[in-house]
């Protein structure tokens, strides 16, 4: 039968993870913590299945979670979501984000995305039958010609946007660049959008991801944004647990209500005792409230690492990821494309990274690879130990 994703073949985040474990490298690719959450978290998750909540949730998910996802976006952000309305439970960011497209997105309709963009979304669009419209980051470079910061295509994304643009698809802070939107983004996002009936899927999974003192600036703490926009975290991220495949979709009541007409046949629901235990953690805002200078301190260390290699580092305002210029190694690997270079380097050197290329529909060939470092120390000094030759 005809292929619905005739051009889609498996995301490559399985695939580095694949070829990470048959070489035995180290897995710096895929974006996933190598240390255990916290014990309190799983033991409130063992309380909940012994007190028998192991059958279904309500489908929008468990009220506790909502009205703990409520008030955290209330205290941070300054809006306030109802969450019998507004706030439903998803099975992850990537559920949340292709119900959301299905969900709003018709025949015929168009898509905005800024490439570079994660593997999902373009995928998801063609499902929906709607098609995308890719415009690019703009690197800003320094005079040595490295990548010093990135700016929002404001001009292309004007003229991107037509009567038949349903939704306009935005990540801060940005896989994989790190790259994260301040306040005036925010700003201009709005007068773009204003007087259009466009609307903004805001995909903020490392919202609790931002160094140097910088702030995340969520659409929720955008009240005219916040009135045309899905908003979709993740507690995978914030809490070491992706395998769990827990996160939120929180939008005015209106387009919750078309959401939910999707995600009830999409997953029903999410399961109950994770529900229950991140609901009962998430009332302590410490976690998510130290994570910052949790991840900045990873971060710090590998980059320390890094600048004694001779790969080139880009900066990293936000996420866990870490992405490097090796186009000017003095090794012949250094001009094998990314996804090659990739490859080479999981198989060859013993540490697995991302092609920067699989976020391009286009491949785009900069020479930046992406990597993780949400890995303990030991983890990040064994891999710059064998980076360190190169
Ligand atoms: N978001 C993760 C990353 O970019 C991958 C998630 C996944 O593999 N589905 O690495």
């Amino acid at each position: 039968f005809p292929s619905r994703l005739p051009n889609v073949g498996t995301t490559i985040f399985t695939v580095m993870s694949a070829l990470a474990t048959k070489h035995q490298a180290i897995n710096l690719g895929q974006g996933f913590p190598d240390f255990p959450c916290d014990r309190h978290l799983i033991a409130k998750v063992n309380d909940a299945m012994l007190a028998d909540h192991n059958q279904y949730p309500p489908m929008i998910g468990v009220a506790d979670l909502r009205n703990g996802v409520q008030k955290k976006i209330q205290n941070l952000y300054g809006h306030h979501y109802d969450p019998e309305s507004e706030i439903t439970i998803t099975a992850g960011g990537t559920q949340g984000i292709l119900t959301t497209i299905l969900a709003c997105v018709s025949p015929g309709d168009e898509v905005i995305i800024i490439e570079p963009a994660y593997d999902s979304y373009r995928p998801s669009i063609e499902l929906a039958g709607g098609k995308t419209i890719a415009v690019s980051l703009e690197a800003v470079r320094d005079i040595n010609g490295q990548v010093a910061s990135y700016n929002i295509p404001w001009d292309a994304l004007q003229k991107a946007i037509n009567p038949k643009t349903r939704l306009l698809i935005i990540n801060t802070p940005h896989n994989p660049t790190g790259m994260v939107w301040q306040k005036s983004d925010l700003d201009q996002l709005a007068n773009i959008v204003r007087n259009t009936s466009t609307l903004i899927l805001s995909d903020e999974v490392y919202e609790h991801m931002v160094y140097d003192g910088a702030k995340h600036h969520s659409v929720a703490s955008h009240p005219e944004l916040a009135a045309r926009s899905f908003l979709i975290s993740s507690f995978g991220k914030t809490y070491h647990v992706t395998g769990w495949k827990v996160g939120y979709v929180a939008a005015p009541a209106s387009l919750t209500a078309e959401f939910r007409k999707v995600h009830q046949f999409n997953v029903f629901t999410v399961n109950t005792p994770m529900q229950y235990g991140l609901a009962s953690y998430l009332s302590n805002a410490s976690h998510y409230l130290n994570l910052p200078a949790f991840y900045q301190a990873k971060r710090d260390f590998f980059r320390a690492g890094l600048e004694k290699t001779k790969f080139k580092l880009l900066p990293t305002p936000g996420t866990y990821f870490q992405c490097v210029d090796y186009s000017a190694l003095k090794i012949p690997e250094a001009k094998l494309p990314e996804a090659e270079f990739c490859k080479w380097l999981t198989t060859e050197v013993g540490v697995a990274a991302i092609p920067v290329s699989a976020f391009y529909e286009n491949t785009t060939e900069s020479g930046v690879i992406r990597f993780c470092f949400a890995k303990q120390e030991q983890t990040l000094s064994s891999a710059l130990q064998r980076l360190q030759p190169l």
